[in-house]
């Protein structure tokens, strides 16, 4: 067994301990465990016969004791277990059709059926009415559910990152592109795709249905399969000959509006080809929602970012040190970093009371004193208070750098209410910047009720900015909202919110979300210097 099968092993291991309920943690070391000896340059079964398996990082003695069996019988008894037992694919449908593990089990067993497949001829057979505690209506309910399959939607998206690491993987796996909603940028992701370029179309498709991401292949076509993945996510796979690859690309990539608007599409060999045949400008993939052939504006670029104005610390609730936090900055290439912790009313966490705020300078200063030229600011999540109030005292901060103003509690308000709350705190002379405009939680909770046209109006005419927070779980503000805050002449900054220092890397999803409100460079606050965050 060479590394990669041994780590899809560990990997469908840690799956099904996953569907078992077991720990949590133990399945993300299996996972770790894969992600490891997929990286490794040696082979890992001599590691495992010379006895040095666990001088790799996260490979303890259970992990250990694991690979051995597998390395020596070829197998992990338990895992073969969990998958008799388990039966991955029909969970993986179970789930699609809105059925928990634990009663997908249930309902396997009492039809005595061990696969997917097995389950959809027992249903088409008429067999599901005569399981105990599925009356006629749940039964018509699954039929009509199974009847959708092909073509099914996700009751609720993924959200982006967990869409990205799904997507990437299996493209990675297959040597294809992501497409779908992930290419997009999405917030929450309902089409995953991945196109891939092959003339014989057998050994992706193959492949395909072999990934430890994939579960069960509801439907195999000659050049196309869908799948459905562990949380019952249909995943689709395209393979197009190599001639119409960017054709494919294209058609998967773009909302059905946006590619209708494009169709009938040419052959090509890559999308420069497609939209070369059709004599319309190449579109970034963010911006191909609506039907549009225009001249794209030249978007925001990663690269385009000198700084990140929103992060947080041990003084709150972050995991490192003003220090870690700037030399991660430093080490992404930035001119400058702005510590944002918390006040008091944010209530779940510690806030910062008035006198922390100044205790905290003197280790900015520090580091500033360490860095630079390189300049780490003095900042504030400062809360609004339900009155609209800040809740730190205007002398506290008139010494700030950078003031982030933000709605935490009481956030189920009235949309007059909400709508006054914020624009009072927009008034203070201090703020530099609205975080989270809208709130939401995405699939999660939802937005606050709150008039954003007037909010961007009273930032415009301050020049207060507003962020785009690339926190996977916020995204907000969102692509759309980005756009409208632009038309109404206010400013971006595009933050992470960090709370730790790989939280910094969530940036690209900052930048993505503000690409899909068409924001340029000069749009954003942090694609320029220093001079400008602190002049303004
Ligand atoms: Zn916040
Ligand atoms: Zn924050």
């Amino acid at each position: 067994m060479d590394n990669r099968e041994i780590a899809d092993r560990l990997d469908a291991f840690a799956s099904l301990l996953d569907l078992g309920d077991a720990n949590p943690y133990t399945a993300r070391a299996y996972r770790r465990a894969a992600e490891t000896i997929r990286g490794l340059a040696v082979p890992v079964t001599e590691l495992v016969q010379s006895g040095k398996v666990r001088e790799l990082r996260g490979i303890g003695s259970g992990i250990e004791a694991r690979l051995r069996e597998l390395v020596e019988t070829g197998e992990i008894q338990e895992l073969a277990e969990l998958e008799r037992e388990l039966a991955p694919d029909l969970i993986g449908l179970g789930r699609y059709l809105g059925l928990t593990t634990k009663r997908s089990v249930e309902l396997a067993r009492a039809l005595g059926v061990h696969s997917a497949d097995e389950l959809r001829e027992a249903a088409a057979d008429g067999r599901l009415r005569d399981v105990p505690g599925i009356g006629p209506k749940l039964e018509s309910q699954l039929l009509e559910a199974l009847a959708r399959e092909p073509d099914a939607q996700p009751r609720q998206g993924l959200l982006l990152n967990r869409a990205m690491e799904l997507v990437g993987g299996i493209a990675t796996a297959l040597g294809g592109s992501p497409a779908g909603d992930v290419r997009r940028w999405r917030d929450s992701c309902e089409r995953l795709a991945v196109v891939c370029s092959a003339d014989d179309p057998v050994p992706a498709l193959d492949g395909f249905a072999s990934l430890p991401q994939v579960v069960a292949l509801v439907e195999r076509g000659e050049r196309g399969a869908l799948g459905v993945t562990i949380e019952g996510v249909p995943i689709e796979l395209i393979v197009a000959a190599p001639e119409r690859f960017g054709t494919e690309l294209v058609r998967a990539t773009g909302s059905a509006d946006y590619v209708a608007g494009l169709e009938p599409l040419p052959d090509g060999v890559d999308e420069r080809a497609v939209y070369g045949g059709l004599g319309v400008p190449w579109c970034p993939p963010e911006l191909r929602e609506e039907p549009f052939r225009g001249e794209p504006p030249s978007l925001l670029q990663l690269s385009d970012i000198r700084g990140d104005l929103h992060c947080h610390t041990t003084w709150s609730d972050g995991r490192a040190s003003v220090e870690e936090m700037a030399r991660a900055a430093i080490d992404r290439g930035y001119e400058y970093l702005a510590i944002c912790d918390h006040t008091p009313a944010v209530g779940a966490v510690h806030g910062l009371s008035p006198d922390e705020v100044r205790r905290q300078a003197d280790e900015i200063a520090a580091a500033n004193e360490l860095f630079a030229p390189f300049r780490v600011l003095r900042g504030i999540e400062c809360d609004i208070l339900p009155d609209g109030r800040l809740d730190l005292p205007d002398d506290v901060l008139a010494e700030l750098d950078w003031v982030q103003a933000s709605v935490h509690g009481g956030q189920r308000m009235p949309r007059p209410e909400m709508t006054k709350r914020v624009s009072e705190a927009l008034l203070n002379p201090h703020v530099s910047c609205l975080s989270h405009p809208t709130g939401r939680y995405i699939n999660r909770r939802p937005e606050n009720e709150l008039d954003l046209e007037r909010v961007f109006e009273i930032a415009s005419g301050r020049g207060i900015a507003v962020e785009v927070n690339g926190l996977p779980l916020r995204l907000d503000l969102r692509g759309e909202y980005v756009r409208q805050a632009i038309a109404a002449g206010v400013r971006i900054v595009c933050s992470t919110d960090a709370h730790s220092v790989a939280g910094l890397g969530n940036m690209q999803l900052a930048v993505a979300t503000a690409r899909r409100g068409w924001a340029r460079a000069v749009d954003v606050v942090n694609a320029g210097p220093l001079e400008g965050v602190l002049g303004r």
